[in-house]
C-alpha cells in the first residue's frame, strides 16, 4: 500500500496531466490517496422496484425494458430533448434526456436497463427525468458517488479507483494489527478498499465503513499518544533557579493573578527533570506574551535557549519587538528567523544558536527547517497553537534533546475534548484580563445602515482613536489585495475622504506589511482597511473601532479573535458586524457575540451550535483532517481506538514490531499531510 503513495496519480491509463491536475484538486496526488479518497455517497441499484412503488422526487431504481427507442427534437428553447419509453413490465413509462447526445447512441430498443435517478409525477403519469442507466445485465449492485469536480466525471474517478485497486498487492500491510483486527472481526484492508469503493452489498459496505472508521481512530490517537510519549522521558534541560520576580520588575506593568499562576505552573515544570507539556489557554488579550516572555527570561537566565514560533510574520515580528523591548542590554536579546530574513543576517542567526550565543529565537515555522540547530534548546513556546499542525509541534520539540514545551491558544476547547485530543497535557487558565479594560461593545447592523457606522468611525477618528476595518472577499479565492485596495479606494473617495486609510493584504511582502503596521501602531494611520491577516494577535492598543463586512461568512471564534485587536486600551471599544444575513444560524452567532465577550463561553456557544465534529472539521485544532470518522457519530469509538492505541505503544513504544509496520507507515501519511494552513 505504501508505494502506492508514491505512484502519481498521472501514472494511471486516462489520467493525462490536466486530469492529473484536477485529481489533485480533489486531493488525490497518487494513486494511494485516491484509494483514501472515500465515496460520498452510494446509489443502490440492487433493489430495483416497478416505477409506480417509486416515492416521487426520491431516487430510486427501476428495472425496464426499452419499448421504443429515442428520438431526439429540438424545442422552441433551442434545447435538444430525446425521449424513450421503457416498461418495468407493469407501466410504459417516458424516459427523458436534455442536450445529451450520447443517448441515441447508447440507449437501445428492446435492451433491458437498471434506470437510476428520481421520478417525479406529471398528470398522473410518472417519468424520469435525466436519469443515469446501465444494462441490466452488466449493471453494478451498489455504484459510488465521488466529489466531482468541474472536468472530472463520476465515472473517470470510478474509473482510476478500479485501476489503483488493480495495483493493490494482494496482501497489503494493514494499519490495524491482525490480532486487534481478529479481535474485534473487523474486515482486512485489501477486502474494505475494494468494498468501500465497489460494494458487492449494503452489509459488505457496512462492514468496510466501521473497520476505515475504527482504523483511522486508531492511527490519529496512536500517531497523538506517540507524539506525546516524550513527555515520558527524562531531560537534563532543567531550569532549577528562579528568575520571575526578576523578570516581573523587567514588566512595564504588574502581572494578574492569572499570569503569575501560569508562570509559576510552568516554571515549576522547567524546575524538574521530566519535560513539561503544558497548554496555556486564555482569551484573547489575556496577555499570554507576557507569560511566554517570562518563561524565556526564566529559560534563559537559566543557561538555557528559548524558542517562540508565531504562526504569521506579521505576529512573530510583533513578539520579537515586544522581547527586545524587555530584554534590551542583557544577554537574552533575542533573534528574530522568518521567510524573509536576509541570507547574510540567517547566517550569522544559525551560527549563533547553534553556539549558543543567542538565547532566545523568534520567529515563524522558519524555525523548524532543517538547518537550524540550537545548542541547548531547553523551552519551545508555540504561540496560537491551534494554526499549527499537532506535528509541527512535535518537530519544534524535536530540535533539542527533550525541551520544556509550552503551547499557547485563544481557542478554549471544552475540557472533555482537550482531554482527547492531547491526551496528556497539562492546562493553564489565564481567566483574567489585565486591569482597566472595558469589555468591547457589539452591535451587529444591516449594510444598509453601513454609512451611519463609517460616521461612528469618523468621530472616532477625530478624537485621535484608530479603526480596523475587515473588509469583504471579492470571492473565496485567494486574491484578497483587488478586496482591499477597492474597498480602500472607494472610502478614500467617499464616506471616509480626508482620513488616512492604510491597506493589509496577503500579498504584501513581509516587510510591506510590517511597515503598514508600524506606521499604524504610531498612530500614523486612522482606519486600517484589511483581511483576515489582522486575526491573529496583532496588538494596538489605541484601535478602538473594529467593523467587519459580511460578518456572517466567519465562525464565532474567528470573529471573537478578530473583535480581540480593539478593547486593549482604555477607551471604550467597539465591534460593529454588518451583515444581512438572515439565517437563523448565523443570526444565532451574531447574537452570542453581542451578549458575551467572554471567550470561553464563546467557545461553548460555538461547539454547541456547530457540533464537535465541525469543530475537528475546521481544522481549528492543528489535527489531521479525517477522511472517513465524524466526531459526532463516533465519539465512543474514538476513546476504545484510544484504549486500544494505548495497548499497542505500551507493548511497542516506538512501533519498531514488524507487525505494527502498518500503522507507523499510516501514522506517518496521515500527520505528514497534517501541517496547517
Ligand atoms: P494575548 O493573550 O491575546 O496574546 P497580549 O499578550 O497580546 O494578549 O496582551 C494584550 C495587551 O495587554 C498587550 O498590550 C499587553 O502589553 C497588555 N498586557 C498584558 N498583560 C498585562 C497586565 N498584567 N497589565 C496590563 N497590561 C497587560
Ligand atoms: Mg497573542
Amino acid at each position: 500500500m505504501a508505494s502506492l503513495f508514491e505512484t502519481p496519480i498521472g501514472a494511471l491509463r486516462g489520467v493525462g496531466e490536466k486530469r492529473a491536475k484536477l485529481f489533485e484538486k480533489l486531493g488525490a496526488p497518487t494513486a494511494g490517496d485516491l484509494l483514501r479518497t472515500y465515496p460520498r455517497g452510494y446509489e443502490d441499484l440492487s433493489h430495483p422496484i416497478p416505477i409506480r412503488s417509486a416515492v416521487p422526487g426520491e431516487p430510486c431504481a427501476v428495472r425496464a425494458v426499452v419499448v421504443r427507442g429515442p428520438a431526439a427534437v429540438r424545442t422552441h428553447g433551442g434545447i435538444m430533448l430525446t425521449r424513450a419509453s421503457a416498461d418495468d413490465g407493469e407501466t410504459v413509462f417516458p424516459v427523458s434526456f436534455f442536450n445529451n447526445p450520447y443517448v441515441a447512441n447508447t440507449l437501445r430498443e428492446g435492451e433491458e436497463y437498471i434506470f437510476y435517478g428520481k421520478v417525479t409525477t406529471n398528470f398522473l403519469k410518472r417519468e424520469m427525468v435525466v436519469p443515469e442507466y446501465f444494462p441490466a445485465a452488466a449493471c453494478p449492485a451498489i455504484r459510488p458517488v465521488y466529489h466531482t469536480t468541474q472536468g472530472l466525471t463520476n465515472n473517470m474517478i470510478g474509473q482510476a479507483v478500479r485501476q489503483a485497486l488493480a495495483l493493490l498487492p494482494a496482501v497489503v500491510r494493514d494499519p490495524i494489527p491482525d490480532r486487534l483486527r481478529g479481535e474485534r472481526g473487523l474486515m482486512p484492508l485489501y477486502q474494505a478498499l475494494h468494498e468501500i469503493h465497489f460494494p458487492s452489498s449494503m452489509e459488505q459496505l457496512e462492514a468496510a465503513r466501521q473497520r476505515l472508521i475504527f482504523e483511522e481512530l486508531l492511527v490519529l490517537q496512536a500517531g497523538l499518544l506517540l507524539i506525546g510519549s516524550r513527555k515520558r522521558g527524562e531531560t537534563q534541560l532543567v531550569a532549577p533557579r528562579d528568575y520571575t520576580d526578576e523578570f516581573w520588575d523587567l514588566l512595564p506593568f504588574s502581572p494578574t493573578r492569572a499570569q503569575r499562576r501560569a508562570v509559576r505552573e510552568a516554571a515549576d515544570d522547567m524546575a524538574r527533570g521530566t519535560p513539561m507539556n503544558r497548554l496555556i489557554q486564555g482569551d484573547v488579550g489575556s496577555g499570554k506574551t507576557a507569560v511566554a516572555a517570562a518563561l524565556c527570561w526564566q529559560a534563559a537566565r537559566n543557561g538555557l535557549q528559548a524558542a517562540l514560533m508565531a504562526p504569521t510574520e506579521l505576529l512573530a515580528r510583533q513578539h520579537f519587538e515586544t522581547l527586545s523591548a524587555l530584554f534590551a542590554g542583557t544577554d537574552a536579546e533575542p533573534v528574530l528567523l522568518t521567510g524573509s530574513t536576509p541570507k547574510r543576517e540567517r547566517r550569522d542567526i544559525l551560527a549563533a544558536l547553534e553556539d549558543g550565543t543567542a538565547l532566545v529565537a523568534v520567529g515563524t515555522h522558519a524555525l523548524l527547517s532543517e538547518e537550524v540547530e540550537f545548542s541547548r534548546l531547553g523551552l519551545a513556546v508555540t504561540d496560537e497553537q491551534h494554526r499549527f499542525g499537532v506535528a509541527q509541534r512535535a518537530a519544534l520539540a524535536a530540535k533539542g534533546g527533550a525541551p520544556h514545551l509550552l503551547v499557547m491558544s485563544a481557542t478554549p476547547i471544552p475540557r472533555t475534548l482537550a482531554l482527547m485530543i492531547y491526551g496528556d497535557l497539562d492546562l493553564s487558565v489565564l481567566d483574567e484580563l489585565p486591569p482597566g479594560r472595558t469589555p468591547v461593545l457589539t452591535y451587529a447592523i444591516p449594510s444598509d445602515k453601513r454609512e451611519r457606522a463609517f460616521g461612528f468611525l469618523r468621530r472616532h477618528a477625530a478624537e485621535g482613536r484608530q479603526c480596523y476595518i475587515v473588509c469583504p472577499m471579492i470571492d473565496e479565492g485567494d486574491d484578497d489585495r483587488a478586496s482591499v485596495t477597492q474597498y480602500a479606494a472607494r472610502l478614500r473617495e467617499g464616506s471616509l475622504r480626508g482620513l488616512s486609510i492604510g491597506e493589509l493584504h496577503g500579498r504584501m511582502k513581509p516587510a510591506e506589511k510590517e511597515d503598514v503596521m508600524r506606521r499604524f501602531a504610531a498612530g500614523a494611520i486612522d482606519v486600517l482597511v484589511s483581511t483576515t491577516v489582522v486575526e491573529v494577535g496583532v496588538d494596538v492598543p489605541n484601535a478602538a473601532v473594529m467593523m467587519i463586512e459580511n460578518a456572517e461568512r466567519y465562525g464565532l471564534s474567528q470573529l471573537h479573535q478578530l473583535r480581540g485587536r480593539v478593547g486593549r486600551g482604555k477607551a471604550q471599544s467597539y465591534c460593529i458586524l454588518v451583515t444581512d444575513a438572515q439565517n437563523g444560524e448565523a443570526l444565532a452567532r451574531m447574537k452570542v457575540l453581542c451578549a458575551t465577550n467572554d471567550g470561553f463561553r464563546v467557545a461553548d456557544e460555538d461547539l454547541r451550535l456547530r457540533g464537535p465534529g465541525d469543530f475537528f472539521g475546521s481544522r481549528q485544532h492543528g489535527l489531521p483532517q479525517l477522511r472517513i470518522a465524524d466526531m459526532n457519530e463516533n465519539l465512543a469509538l474514538l476513546r476504545e481506538a484510544q484504549d486500544a492505541a494505548r495497548s499497542i505503544l505500551r507493548l511497542d513504544p516506538t512501533l519498531s514490531l514488524p507487525s505494527h509496520r502498518g500503522l507507523r507507515g499510516q501514522i506517518h501519511l496521515m500527520f505528514q499531510h497534517s501541517a496547517a494552513n
